[in-house]
């Protein structure tokens, strides 16, 4: 099965052609069909699955003109790919030849081009280790053209596993895979390992299946965005109330921090876990700093420091009164402060990452592919 064909010396695909305009161009005698490999006479076919293909009107004797014994299925998603590329306006090559700029060739299954944008597309259809998918994906780098592929798994189970080594997934590397449901339809093809953002949940990711021309057209705008898991930054904000200042020589009324919130960022959705708070005598200098730089002046507090206490026969990070600077000692903090009218919380401040949460195996580059919508 070919793609393409000279018509009248000129290079045309056979997906560039609703099925109408085919069969019109079937019927047209006036013009020359030739095999692109050749030369040699070309008839236009259909298959069974609905490909618009290009054969020899007489068998080749030369074996150079075989298209290399790929299955009708792996030949027909290739084809509605090509055909999506071109409904978005692309414009599509097939089997394009290329070399990265040491010289280094590469042919692309499917390769296009828009604008400036250079995209290639490769359907996997036999099973292709890790390492050599990231070699044939840093020659496409290397040349400047953006690679994403689709990896063919036989089965609801294999879908999962199959891009079991690319769980770890970079930006570098969209890796897909795709699927027939062979109960359904037979022309429903289905791609897996794109999510959707849920924004009202912990786990703020759903995978989501999506149809073969529908993830093609959004891949190509843009619409399925890498996104990292992890944010280089934290969300906190502090909870304050008022309290009377022990020393009669004081008497003043000042404002004491009585715990630290703290918001994940996950997959750009801000999270507030449950009881994801903490008591300030030990928070660390990094966090310290940031609170009391952004916070204190803003919300009327003293700076909070490690202090010495004879109560507790030890230091540890403390309030002090904004007036007299006596330690607001931990243990005179009432903790039910949401009956305390006094009670405020302050606004969000970004305070660094250290990535307490990053699972075995992943990293801060780690994230998934996610569809927006827009
Ligand atoms: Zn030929
Ligand atoms: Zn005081």
């Amino acid at each position: 099965m070919a793609f393409s064909c000279n018509k009248d010396n000129q290079t045309i695909y056979g997906f560039q052609y609703d099925l109408k305009d085919w069969i019109t161009l079937k019927e047209n005698k006036a013009s020359v069909f030739e095999m692109t490999c050749c030369g040699n006479q070309a008839i236009l076919k259909t298959s069974k699955l609905g490909t618009q293909f290009f054969a020899h009107k007489v068998k080749p004797k030369t074996s150079e003109c075989s298209t290399g014994g790929e299955s009708a299925e792996h030949i027909h998603i290739k084809y509605l790919v090509m055909k999506e590329l071109d409904r978005n306006g692309w414009a599509v090559e097939v089997e394009k030849r290329g070399a990265t700029p040491n010289g280094e060739e590469w042919i692309a299954d499917i390769y296009a081009e828009k604008g400036k944008a250079k995209i290639a597309i490769e359907v996997q259809w036999s099973p292709q280790t890790f390492i050599e998918t990231s070699r044939r994906q840093e020659k496409y780098a290397q040349s400047g053209v953006r690679c994403a592929w689709l990896l063919r798994s036989g089965s609801m189970k294999a879908r999962d596993a199959i891009v079991g080594d690319y769980a770890y997934s970079t930006k570098d590397m969209p890796v897909f895979s795709i699927y027939k449901n062979k109960k359904q339809d037979e022309h429903t093809y289905v791609v897996y390992n794109v999510n959707k953002l849920k924004t009202n949940s912990y786990d703020p990711l759903e995978p989501i299946a999506l149809e073969l021309e529908y993830f093609i057209k959004n891949l190509v705008s843009s619409r399925i965005k890498f996104t990292k898991k992890y944010s280089l930054v934290k969300r906190m904000y502090l909870e304050i109330i008022k309290q009377n200042c022990w020393n009669k020589r004081c008497g003043g009324t000042t404002k004491i921090v009585t715990r630290m919130y703290f918001k994940e960022i996950v997959f750009g959705v801000e999270i507030e876990y449950l009881f994801q708070s903490e008591a300030i005598d030990d928070c660390d200098d990094q966090i310290l700093e940031a609170l009391n730089t952004q916070l204190a002046r803003a919300y009327n507090f003293a700076p909070l420091r490690r202090r010495y206490s004879k109560t507790v026969g030890g230091s540890y990070v403390a309030n002090s009164c904004i007036h007299c600077d006596a330690l607001m000692g931990k243990n005179f903090i009432s903790y039910y402060n949401d009956k305390n009218p006094s009670m405020i919380k302050t606004h969000c401040i970004d305070i660094p990452n250290k990535g307490d949460l990053i699972e075995q195996g992943e990293s801060f580059e780690f994230g998934k592919w996610i569809m927006r919508d827009r």
